[in-house]
């Protein structure tokens, strides 16, 4: 079944709801959604004669545009292909020429950067800046009837965040966002109609996602009119709009905690902020629920298996008497729904609670492999079971705790330290402000544990740093060297580049080293 018809529905049966806000301004109802995806189609379909199953790509900020293209694209059963608006042209390039996407939706900024790379481009026949008379022109089309889609068929051309050499797309399908979109109101959160979703985080990854569960109850779209997340506006918008929920990255969240703009009265109309998408530290998540409340939901998913592999519901932040309550804030949660989900060694085999290995998972999440890429779908999903990358352990009643990626994992001595536990320990520090932390080679032990610090001021000394660890960890898990940074760097999803930082420390890049 195409997704598109969580909007055919909505407009159907509810179609004078207001479906799309910029700012505090409606823009459109359900039913003007639908009809301007429907006639989108006809002009992708006529105009540009594009085919079921055919590739059309986003290279856009967050903005009103977003939603119509994707449900334009989906109602003449095209495979959208949203790709994060920060990416350097190169990036954008070697999206477009993988994915032999016919027509790219650019907003204005963007257009430039991907004219200028068509090297390799064949496929590709127009770049459609959404702000000219030729996207509106667009919608000047008859209406056409929704295209049928299986649930095998491609929906969303996901290009992983290539946080190590070059992204894959992940092929998910129409079936795996029925899936994502069916446990997220058990799971996640019970939106209803009188709701809203506001889109601070990038549309091309996990807000816009979240779309889902918002289309199909007739909840309102919120698009901020920065086309991104500043917090003084995230605080201005709850003063409009109701029931709002929102997907955060970790370090969003510790941005709005920061500002001090969260008052009762604005917090009444906070209904849920979602967060995912990398570690959130114990530390910053009790300092959030201090300032916002218990507003908290966790999810943990990836490209391969979006936004749906477990959950840390409300309630479980609310059991402060429950005697695993600390592990639990720790924990990313419990299995979704329909999601199985088991911790296994290097050959495959189930690891009792307790036991650290590979985190698998198996379902109607799990999307059928990469694009173009055979040898890395074998490599990924092996008799069935998506191997995610990360490191974890399950606990007696199935909650899950993500230790790190397989690949960051520091082996010193012959024993495994887990990046996560050092930098959960270093954030403790009221003068650490952020931190990651890698291993380096070292010829006794294989590898020692080296940390970057974003310090705030006046900046603690490494002896301070190894002073507070004593207190907090194993003593062979300390750091050996402390680097402080201004910032750590960062992919275009806010991820923390960990090979960017072992570049660093391999050429000796200088920075202030104690
Ligand atoms: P992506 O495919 O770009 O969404 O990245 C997915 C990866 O982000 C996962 O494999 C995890 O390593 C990480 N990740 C996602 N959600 C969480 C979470 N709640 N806690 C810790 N790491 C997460």
């Amino acid at each position: 079944m195409n997704l598109v018809q969580l909007l055919v529905r909505t407009a159907r049966s509810r179609g004078e709801r207001a479906a799309v806000a910029q700012g505090a301004g409606i823009l459109m109802t359900y039913r003007t959604l639908a009809r301007r995806a429907a006639c989108l189609a006809t002009a992708l379909s006529r105009r540009f004669g594009l085919q079921p199953g055919e590739r059309v790509a986003l290279a856009m900020k967050n903005g009103p545009a977003y939603l119509e293209v994707l449900y334009g694209c989906w109602w003449s059963g095209l495979a959208p292909v949203p790709m994060n608006a920060k990416l350097h042209p190169r990036e954008f390039a070697y999206m477009l020429q993988t994915s032999g996407a016919r027509l790219c939706f650019a907003t204005p900024e963007l257009t430039a950067g991907i004219g200028g790379e068509t090297d390799g481009l064949d496929d590709l026949m127009e770049v459609i800046d959404v702000s000219t008379p030729l996207y509106d022109s667009l919608f000047q089309h008859d209406e056409t009837a929704p295209a049928e889609r299986g649930l095998d068929d491609l929906a969303w051309l996901f290009f992983t965040s290539g946080t190590t050499g070059r992204p894959k797309g992940a092929q998910i399908t129409h079936g795996n966002l029925w899936t994502m979109t069916a446990c997220y109101f058990p799971d996640v959160d019970a939106v209803g109609p009188d709701d809203a979703t506001v889109y601070a985080a990038p549309m091309s990854h996990g807000a816009g996602l979240h779309n889902f569960p918002y289309m199909a109850q007739g909840a309102l779209h919120v698009i901020p009119e920065s086309g991104g997340f500043e917090a003084e506006e995230f605080y201005r918008l709850l003063e409009v709009h109701r029931g709002v929920g929102a997907f955060f990255a970790p370090t969003m969240v510790k941005r709005l905690v920061e500002h001090p703009g969260a008052s009762e009265a604005v917090l009444e109309h906070l209904n849920t902020l979602v967060y995912g998408g990398g570690p959130m530290y114990v530390a910053d998540l009790k300092r959030g629920m201090e300032v916002l409340g218990n507003r908290f939901v966790q999810i943990y998913g990836q490209g391969e298996s979006p936004m749906c592999i477990t959950a840390l519901t409300r309630d479980m932040h609310a059991e402060r008497d429950h005697p695993a309550y600390e592990q639990r804030l720790a924990s990313v949660g419990r299995a979704q729904m329909l999601v199985e989900l088991r911790v296994a060694d290097a050959e495959g085999r189930s690891l009792p609670p307790g036991e650290t290995g590979e985190v698998l998972v198996r379902g109607p999440s799990v999307i059928p492999g990469y694009w173009q890429d055979p040898e890395a779908t074998a490599k990924t999903i092996r008799d069935g079971w998506l191997h995610t990358g990360d490191v974890g352990s399950l606990d007696a009643e199935g909650f899950l705790t993500l230790k790190d990626r397989s690949k960051d994992v520091i082996i010193s001595g012959g024993t495994n330290i887990y990046p996560r536990e050092v930098e959960e320990a270093l954030l403790t520090h009221p003068r650490v402000a952020e931190v990651s932390v890698i291993g380096r080679p070292h010829a006794e032990w294989g590898e020692e544990v080296v940390a970057f610090v974003v310090a705030r001021t006046p900046v603690p000394t490494a002896a301070d740093l190894d002073a507070h660890c004593l207190t907090q960890i194993a003593r062979f898990k300390r750091p050996k060297h402390y680097r402080f940074l201004a910032a750590l760097p960062k992919n275009a999803y806010g991820k923390v580049l960990k090979t960017e930082l072992r570049r660093v420390l391999a050429e000796g890049e200088s920075c202030r080293e104690t």
